[in-house]
């Protein structure tokens, strides 16, 4: 859900030049029809959170004020979330948690991404009769798309190892939410209406989100009496119950035998097919808690999410190469240009290198300066390379510039959800989760009221790296390739910035240029979120919003050679900056997705 004032203010983003604050954002404020006036900006002490969503703001902020702390109020936000954005996120999809521990001045992650069944293999998204990979839609619309869902583990692991509160209370108010409702918001109806034809196919999934053939209307209450039910036996029986019990079976069954209309109001291109998911798959689930990634950047400590998200090895790659030059002294339009190069360079090692199984060594290798710097000095301040451009050889042995080979693009979807927690003793919480494509694979489980992922697309359906091995190919238990990148920044080993966003692919340079707004162009943490992107991913064309289009600097880009492509809008980021004073600056999007929501204890 989310708010209503996206007309207003897109007319706004477009007329502003690039890298101008949208300082109206700061004024803005909105009354959400139920709750009090939110902003997408707030400072004070205390606590803070920022989501994209107002609801899940409310709910985070009241944890915080009632003595809980940043991971409590983190997990009462998902779950809200999960029921007023059940399209981004929800316990049917998984996630990356990033979490810096005020005592132990540590960061610590949970990997709760979705795994393939045990039965899963490499060909499992190629077309027996021709050879090729499925298209998208055939393949996001089965049961063969469902990876294990690991948001529940998530939140029960984070809670375990760093809450006050349980996982029953941390469901109890949006399960409250998902029972009396929410206002249906022009969002919230219009990702239903984009999705009527997949939804349309499955009789559970209609009879929530198309009563009577339509999306709710617009300012109507919106229900979900049965995850309201699912969210409070998970309360009173513990997350057993959706690995083991009435919801794994549940689970299992849509998978296997999916509840496919008898006649459905708008036909379906593509056959549906069952998937492959078995009881023991849920139950033999378990969450990952790898080390994070970590780059030191102009004297900070960046800590990102490791594999199986390439988030915090390409974020951290590309800051590497872009730590080669003094950004901040250089006219804009060559920064910029560092940072698309930069980008490229790092979205090539990611596609040859980056998967569940990628070695140590090789990761170790990916974000050492070396490496960078022979990265870097490919970029050429004059010319932009021409894309795709081929991976690098992180051998350990670097020096001389080596020719940029061409190499395979890879670009992915665009939706998810992000939120920034963090409490009064100094905690943080970065957390992105999702159900892969908006709408996941269109399947409401019957009766439990949430969807299921599609998220083993996020898998190479065929190589395309070769004659090189693809890292991202399916396989049994193997988790797909994520770019969700839930950043903590820290300063003298203090949090200075935490920041993630939605958006596919475009996550890594969402994170990559907020970062490079705030650290390296002077920008305030939400001129940095408002600003224009843009994002190269190693493609012939550069993904550009229209502000950023319409600006100066893109025409001088395109003067070195940079082609663009306009996008109406990449990410929809949250963040919180950590003043020397204690102050928390919690920033979200003031437009993007209809802007997002945040909030402080004390202001
Ligand atoms: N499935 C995507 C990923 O893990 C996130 C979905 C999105 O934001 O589009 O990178």
């Amino acid at each position: 859900m989310r708010m209503r004032r996206a007309t207003i203010l897109t007319a706004l983003t477009l007329s502003i030049p690039l890298f101008t604050p949208l300082t109206s954002a700061r004024a803005e404020t909105v009354r959400a029809d139920h709750q009090a006036v939110r902003s997408a900006v707030a400072e004070g002490y205390g606590g803070a959170i920022s989501t994209v969503d107002p609801t899940a703001t409310d709910v985070g902020l009241e944890v915080l004020r009632r003595g809980g702390n940043a991971v409590d109020a983190a997990v009462a936000a998902a779950a809200t979330l999960g029921v007023t954005e059940p399209f981004s996120a929800g316990i049917g999809g998984g996630g990356f948690f990033v979490y810096y521990d005020a005592r132990k001045h540590a960061v610590y992650t949970i990997d709760g991404r979705e795994a393939a069944p045990m039965s899963m293999r490499e060909d499992a998204f190629v077309d027996p009769a021709t050879g090729k990979g499925y298209a998208f839609d055939e393949a996001r619309v089965s049961g063969v798309s469902v990876g294990v869902p690991g948001t529940l583990l998530t939140w029960q692991e984070a809670l375990r190892r760093w809450g006050t509160r349980s996982l029953g209370a941390s469901l109890s108010p949006a399960a409250r939410v998902a029972d009396r409702g929410f206002p249906v918001d022009a969002t919230f109806a219009g990702q239903i209406s984009e999705n009527a034809a997949p939804f349309g196919q499955f009789d559970s999934t209609s009879k929530l989100y198309l009563p009577k053939g339509e999306p709710p209307a617009v300012g109507s209450t919106f229900r979900n009496p049965d995850l309201a039910d699912t969210y409070r036996l998970i309360a009173r029986r513990g997350v057993e119950e959706f690995y083991r019990g009435g919801v794994a079976r549940d689970i299992v069954s849509t998978v296997q035998h999916p509840p496919v209309a008898a006649d459905p109001a708008v036909p379906w291109a593509h056959p549906i097919r069952p998937g492959t998911m078995s009881m023991s798959d849920l139950a033999d689930y378990r969450v990952r808690t790898p080390a994070p990634t970590h780059s030191r950047y102009r004297g900070l400590d960046v800590y990102g999410m490791a594999t199986p998200s390439s988030g915090g090895t390409t974020v951290g790659e590309a800051l590497n190469i872009l730590e080669r030059s003094d950004l901040s002294r250089l006219p804009r339009v060559e920064a910029l240009h560092r940072y698309l190069e930069a980008s490229a360079l790092a979205f090539a090692d990611r596609n040859r290198y980056l998967g569940d199984y990628t070695s140590r060594a090789t990761l170790e290798q990916l974000l050492s300066d070396g490496f960078a710097g022979e990265r870097a000095c490919l970029i050429d301040p004059a010319h932009a390379l021409p894309k795709p451009v081929g991976p690098g050889v992180p051998d350990g042995s670097y020096g001389r510039c080596a020719k940029a080979a061409a190499g395979e693009a890879n670009t992915q979807g665009t939706h998810t959800t992000n939120l920034t927690v963090a409490d009064r003793w100094g905690n943080v919480v970065e957390y992105t989760l999702t159900i892969e494509q908006t709408g996941g694979n269109a399947m409401v489980v019957p009766g439990r009221g949430f969807l299921l992922n599609n998220e083993l697309t996020d898998f190479n359906f065929t190589n395309t790296q070769a004659p090189a091995a693809d890292p991202n190919l399916p396989g049994p238990g193997k988790r797909p390739r994520s770019s969700m990148s839930p950043t903590i920044v820290l300063a003298d080993g203090k949090p200075y910035l935490a920041v993630g966003s939605p958006g596919g692919s475009t996550i890594i340079t969402t994170v990559l240029q907020i970062l490079l707004g705030r650290l390296d162009l002077g920008l305030t943490l939400p001129d940095a979120i408002a600003a224009p992107r843009a994002s190269q991913r190693n493609t012939a064309s550069v993904q550009a919003e229209p502000a950023f289009l319409s600006s100066p600097e893109a025409t001088a880009l395109q003067e070195l050679g940079h082609a663009f492509t306009g996008t109406p809008e990449i990410g929809a980021a949250t963040g919180i900056e950590f003043r020397r004073d204690g102050r928390m600056l919690a920033a979200a999007e003031p437009t993007r997705r209809g802007g997002g929501s945040a909030a402080v204890v004390r202001r």
